[in-house]
């Protein structure tokens, strides 16, 4: 995933911009670090400097915030601090905003705003982001990262890990695992402008590390985020029908 994701070029542009227009907010995120984790940005300043950049963002947002945040975590500041930041972006145009009942397959991987009132939240928990599996043959430690909701395991022993390169079994080790606080929110759309009788929909939205925690049922929210989708399941069966989730 992470090789797929990796574009040299967008680094450079994004190293750029950061350094460019970005110092002093860094340096002021720096200070505040580690209670403050997110670098936030309106969406009209990278369209000010680069529209066709800020378009790509909306197009393929996986993508650019990979590279965006890999550029932003090699910034120098003057604090001497190791730190691992966010890249957060809000203020999107309009032409994103989604009514929930309006979202569409077409709406899959772009990075949209959605509206609404917040009917529920989770608590928060810790949830894997890279799991470490110990080998059952040689006792390598294989690392994969986690991106969903399904434990992601290894599908051999992997040999650019150190490992023996065979097919095994692999057992979890959440103490040399690295987890990240998450919590689940359920948005619902605002009655006003249903027809008669149709009930408002909701979506899952999943947020996770330094926002989390910070919203409660009855919030009106704007949520900029990226839709995907889950596969629905029925006991062991996989559905080829998909939940909508952020
Ligand atoms: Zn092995």
């Amino acid at each position: 995933m992470v090789y797929l994701l990796k574009d040299e070029s967008l680094v450079g542009w994004w190293e750029n911009f950061f350094m460019e227009y970005c110092k002093a907010e860094i340096e002021n995120v720096a200070l505040e670090y580690p209670q403050q984790r997110s670098l936030l940005m309106d969406y009209w300043k990278i369209d000010k400097v680069d529209q066709e950049m800020a378009e790509t963002l909306l197009m393929n947002p996986f993508k650019v915030f990979f590279n965006a945040e890999e550029a932003l975590n090699t910034i120098d500041v003057a604090i001497d601090k190791e730190m691992k930041l966010h890249f957060r972006v809000h203020n999107l145009p309009e032409t994103q905003r989604i009514l929930i009942r309006k979202l569409r397959a077409e709406h899959l991987g772009r990075f949209i705003a959605v509206e609404g009132l917040v009917k529920k939240v989770t608590e928060v928990r810790p949830k894997l982001k890279k799991a470490v599996f110990i080998c059952q043959k040689c006792g390598a430690h294989i690392t994969v990262e986690q991106d969903e909701d399904i434990l992601k395991e290894p599908l051999e022993c992997y040999e650019e890990q150190g490992g023996c390169g065979r097919s095994s079994t692999f057992k979890l080790s959440p103490s040399l695992s690295e987890f990240i606080d998450s919590q689940k929110v359920e948005i619902q759309e605002s009655p006003e402008g249903l027809r008669g009788g149709a009930q408002p929909e909701r979506i899952s939205v999943y947020i996770d590390d330094d926002i989390v925690g910070n919203i409660a049922p009855g919030d009106r929210v704007i949520v900029n985020g990226v839709l995907v989708s889950q596969q629905r399941r029925r006991g062991s069966y996989r559905l080829t029908s998909f939940d909508k989730i952020m």
